[in-house]
């Protein structure tokens, strides 16, 4: 080959490498809750037939990195099958039948700090904590203001290495994997955009949305820290849908959580 053609083909490698990372997504089973009144979420119980609630937790792998993405019911919840809630294996478990440990992970995000999305946060204190500023100070300094939060659960994230975020944030510079800030269910919730090439963009809710009936019918739990910005986050994240053409996924959503191939197996 000539010298112009090899070169050209360098840049083309060089360049559909860099767009493309190798990126995949794992979920795992963290849990399930149930509600047999839905009316705190904003639903009246005939709204919506769900009384059940997945719990997830994700692994996202981007070329050499590891990040995980909300961490579950508290660990302390792992084999009990009856009330409110469930949890069958933990998530550290699962990770470790990967032959991946917490000490593996470079990057830890929640969506928020809610009990059900920190589970297992306290074992993920040697990674770099991905948290909006917001959710960092109502999380870590007023924890009794919001009875959702169980400082207990994420204590040792406190003194972790930490990317203090105030609104979107590229987490590997090329666009695949991007923290979209949609405060109101806490005051610094987050969504999750991801580029897999080959199933598409993908958004995680995050905690945006309970329930289908919640986005058809734009209700706000009134445990939400503020419905303005919530509604604000439903018609950026919409947008954002809309623009992207992206699949949306609502997290805690059973009848989705039954239709994926949860890990070892992974979306990429
Ligand atoms: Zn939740």
């Amino acid at each position: 080959m000539s010298r112009a053609p090899r070169i050209l083909l360098l840049l083309l490698l060089l360049t559909s490498s860099l767009a493309h990372a190798d990126l995949k997504l794992y979920v795992f089973d963290c849990g399930q809750l149930s509600f047999p009144d839905v009316t705190a979420f904003g639903l009246s119980n005939e709204e919506t037939s769900v009384r059940e609630l997945f719990v997830p937790c994700y692994l996202i792998k981007h070329d050499d990195h590891l990040m995980v993405w909300d961490a579950g019911l508290p660990l302390a919840d792992v084999g009990q099958s009856g009330g409110n809630s469930r949890y069958q294996t933990s998530f550290l478990q699962q990770l470790a039948a990967m032959n991946i440990s917490p000490a593996d992970i470079d990057f830890i995000a929640f969506s928020h700090m809610h009990y059900d999305h920190v589970g297992a946060a306290n074992a993920f204190n040697q990674s770099t904590l991905l948290i909006q500023e917001a959710e960092a100070t109502a999380a870590f300094e007023h924890p009794e203001d919001n009875p959702v939060f169980r400082p207990e659960l994420y204590s040792q994230l406190r003194d972790s290495n930490r990317i203090s975020l105030s609104g979107d944030y590229d987490v590997f510079g090329d666009g695949s994997v991007k923290i979209i800030s949609t405060p109101g269910h806490t005051p610094g919730h987050q969504s999750l955009y991801l580029e897999l090439s080959r199933f598409g963009p993908l958004i995680l809710s995050g905690d945006l949305y309970h329930f289908e009936a919640s986005r058809e019918l734009r209700r706000t739990p009134v445990f939400n820290t503020s419905i303005e910005e919530t509604l604000m986050s439903m018609d950026k994240v919409e947008s954002l849908l809309e623009l992207t053409g992206a699949t949306f996924w609502i997290e805690h959503s059973k009848e989705l959580a039954e239709t994926l191939d949860l890990a070892p197996s992974y979306l990429e």
